[in-house]
């Protein structure tokens, strides 16, 4: 049943598992116990019977799985033994709250990283480097061709964007995943250019991060009875999955730019019909991997997620004992809500 044993953690059918402490790490099926990392939904699946989480990160969890879910909460740096397995959260500063799990059983220290990123967005707890002996690692982008620029560099372009489409008439509109990128991108644009609209999907995100006490910048919620008019000069920043509706239609004349990752990739942004893509990812770029694992000190790695099979060929090159492992986490994917 088990598809490798490895340790004090092993990948099974249902996730990452703990058997000492019967607990499972961001599982994609239904379990007892399960550690979430964040609220993404390839890591904050429904179904498990108790849910533990950063206190950051739980709103967010609890308004995407509902509100009848059994869910506690653990700040980070805090520990919760378990039959003597003792594990504790740490900051991956990829969307708020997210955090890398530490688990310690009797000295052997494993860290999951989840997803994270190094560069500080100003939103999540910025990334803490985790000394361990084994680092399961995401490797979303774990390709030499992927590196990231200073985010005031691209935000600088994404306002530029911006002030060309209204200098030409034309309405903004960015795509950013609900969860994370969305917001990011707020802090990023430039609000003296013109307002702000957002699609629901983000808004009830906004909501909700605004409901446990963190300012956003303004934003208005596009209503169904608005007005063509009010949408004049403005940026509408919407999710990937509304580009080719017509929920666009409205919007017209407009220039459509996408915010990910994957806009790195040649031809990327055509496939995805925008107009412009900008490279701006909530994962760690090539130079990040890098630096996070050997920060971590693990003479073990195990990378998740995407390029699993090249990355840790890259890191058994560099004298690691590297592994890939299978799960069903999925990358910087569409979002859906
Ligand atoms: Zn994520
Ligand atoms: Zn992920």
């Amino acid at each position: 049943m088990f598809i490798f044993q490895m340790g004090l953690l092993e990948f099974t059918e249902k996730g990452i598992y703990c058997s000492h402490a019967d607990v499972y790490i961001d599982p994609w099926k239904p379990v007892k116990k399960a550690l979430i990392t964040h609220g993404h939904a390839d890591h904050s699946r429904p179904g498990h019977q108790y849910y533990l989480a950063t206190p950051e990160a739980a709103p967010i969890i609890r308004y995407r799985l509902g509100n009848e879910i059994r869910i506690q909460t653990l700040p980070f740096g805090s520990a919760q033994t378990i039959n003597g397995v003792k594990f504790s959260f740490h900051p991956a500063g990829h969307i708020i709250g997210s955090a890398q799990v530490r688990v310690e059983y009797k000295g052997e220290v494993w860290v999951v990283s989840g997803d994270y990123k190094l560069e500080n967005d100003g939103l999540s707890t910025p990334f803490e480097p985790v000394p361990c002996n084994v680092f399961i690692t995401e490797c979303t982008f774990g390709l030499p061709i992927y590196q990231w620029k200073d985010q005031a560099e691209v935000f600088a372009e994404i306002n530029q964007w911006w002030q060309e489409n209204k200098d030409a008439g034309k309405v903004s509109i960015l795509t950013g995943y609900a969860l994370g990128k969305a917001q990011r991108l707020l802090f990023g644009l430039d609000q003296s250019i013109g307002p702000v609209f957002t699609h629901g999907a983000i808004e009830n995100v906004n909501e909700i991060i605004r409901a446990q006490g963190i300012t956003l910048p303004e934003t208005q919620r596009v209503e169904a009875d608005m007005k063509k008019r009010i949408f004049e000069g403005s940026l509408i920043l919407t999710t990937p999955s509304s580009v080719g509706t017509s929920w666009l239609q409205r919007f017209k004349p407009y220039s459509v730019a996408m915010a990910s990752g994957w806009m790195a990739l040649r031809g990327a942004r055509r496939r995805r019909a925008a107009d412009r893509g900008f490279v701006l990812s909530d994962h760690a770029d090539w130079d990040g991997l890098n630096a996070a694992v050997s920060a971590t000190g693990a003479s073990r790695i195990i990378t998740t997620h995407g390029y699993t099979n090249l990355y840790s060929r890259w890191l058994v090159e560099q004298g690691l004992d590297a592994m890939e492992a299978k799960t069903e986490f999925e990358g910087e994917v569409n979002d859906v809500t």
